[in-house]
């Protein structure tokens, strides 16, 4: 196979600039082709019932019963409504293939026919529309595809396939919720991992991913400051909690603006600030929530402890008592940043280069957007190497037409994000498929 795809590489520059993609060296694209009906069938019934958090049940059925029927071993209820489900097909390596499960309290408004019409309750307590707004539904219907195509190739590769379907990425929690119930205990632990994520604003059918760092840490903080309370017309009886958290949120601006190198990413949002009841009432309380981005642990630490400091330093400033000094929590926990080891990365994707052609694959730069399949590999990092690919689902006369007027398309989370979910699914379990036969060679 390597020498196949590499034989064919010097095929592609010697073609014009507008080449044609490279014709598959196999017959997946044709049989994914072929299944591409009912593969078409799977996705509008998992996107028409999407599923929050945790409780993504009835998805993890259908995958959990199409692994079965291909031959797979499935575990179910891993890390809660996980299921895991194994193929152990001789000597050599384990790949693990994962998709993400979940969907997100946002009402579709997509149009589509098969539109979700799900309502639920999250954690946040107030009802609300349930919708596959990131996609996960062609993470899923293309993880049915690889593992059948798999299955059905059992002759061309030897080793141990892991395939997981992961609750709750979304809330940060799914990976880690696996891992701790065993996932690499009870089960085989890979030698390498693999994903991929849907993506807006990048041509259906296109594979991208990022070399080095891709995705960031990300830290969720819980910010309650206190003061005292008092009648709005006699400020000097009352310590202000809401001019104190507004001269924090306006200090924390410069732990990125002001000390940080301009070169080293970083993000600190205040994405909710409360306070007060009342247009005469001093609170007594202000509660802020942040959402803090960063790439390397020495970056993290630098933003945690500036806010620490800032939130600490501007309370003394405003004079609260030492018993009334804000509390700082963190919130919905940590994301530890995603990570493509760049030779690992170039070993998965020089082969779809050369598969797909040079442009149906783009290096892009890192985003400061999180992901929990970073955990995989960190969970023995010395072992394992992992890739996330990310697949286009966009139009690209719609790219097109954007670009020229100025349009903002819809992105991942939108409520309009309705993906060209034929072209992701096909691309990504074409190229999921074809990486898994490479990194388990039939010896
Ligand atoms: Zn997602």
């Amino acid at each position: 196979m390597t020498k196949l795809a590499f034989a064919a590489l010097p095929l592609l520059f010697a073609t014009p600039a507008a080449a044609q993609p490279m014709a598959p060296v196999d017959d997946l694209r044709a049989t994914i082709a072929a299944d591409m009906p009912g593969l078409t069938a799977i996705y509008r019934d998992l996107h028409a019932h999407p599923e929050l958090s945790f409780a993504e049940v009835r998805s993890a059925a259908i995958m959990a019963a199409a692994a079965r029927k291909a031959g797979f071993d499935v575990t179910e209820k891993v890390g809660r409504t996980g299921i895991v489900a194994v193929l152990k097909n001789g000597p050599g390596p384990t790949v693990l293939i994962r998709a993400d499960m979940d969907a997100l309290p946002v009402v579709e408004q997509t149009g589509l026919a098969f539109a979700s019409k799900v309502r639920a309750t999250p954690a946040s307590g107030v009802e609300t529309g349930v919708m596959h707004a990131c996609g996960h539904d062609t993470h899923m219907t293309a993880w049915i595809e690889t593992a059948r195509l798999l299955a059905a190739r059992k002759g061309q590769w030897s080793g141990t396939l892991v395939m997981i379907g992961q609750p709750a990425e979304e809330t940060g929690q799914g990976a880690e919720a696996m891992l701790k119930d065993g996932l690499y205990t009870r089960f085989p632990k890979p030698d390498f991992a693999l994903a991929f994520h849907n993506m807006s604003a990048v041509p259906a059918g296109t594979i991208a991913y990022a070399s080095g760092p891709a995705m960031a840490n990300v830290d969720s903080i819980d910010i309650e400051v206190r003061g005292v309370g008092g009648h709005g017309a006699a400020p000097h009886t009352t310590k202000d909690p809401v001019v104190l958290a507004a001269a924090i949120v306006m200090r924390l601006q410069t732990l990125v603006s002001r000390e940080n190198n301009p070169l080293d990413p970083a993000v600190v949002t205040v994405g909710s600030f409360h306070a007060g009841s009342k247009h005469n009432i001093i609170s007594d309380s202000a509660k802020l929530q942040l959402t803090v981005r960063s790439f390397s642990d020495a970056q993290r630490q630098r933003l945690l402890d500036g806010i620490k400091r800032v939130v600490a330093g501007e309370a003394m400033a405003s004079g609260i008592p030492e018993a009334l000094m804000p509390k700082i929590a963190l919130g919905e926990g940590f994301t530890p940043a995603l990570i493509n080891e760049p030779g690992f990365a170039e070993q998965v994707v020089a082969p779809l280069r050369a598969r797909f052609g040079e442009e149906r694959v783009l290096l892009l730069p890192p985003m400061m957007a999180g992901e929990d399949f970073s955990r995989f590999r960190l969970a023995d990092p010395e072992r394992i190497q992992s890739l996330m690919l990310w697949v286009g689902g966009e139009d690209p006369a719609t790219i097109a037409a954007a670009s020229r007027d100025g349009t903002v398309l819809p992105s991942l989370h939108s409520p309009f994000w309705a993906p060209d979910a034929e072209k992701v699914i096909a691309a990504a379990a074409e190229a999921l498929t074809s990486a898994a036969l490479r990194l388990m060679p039939k010896t």
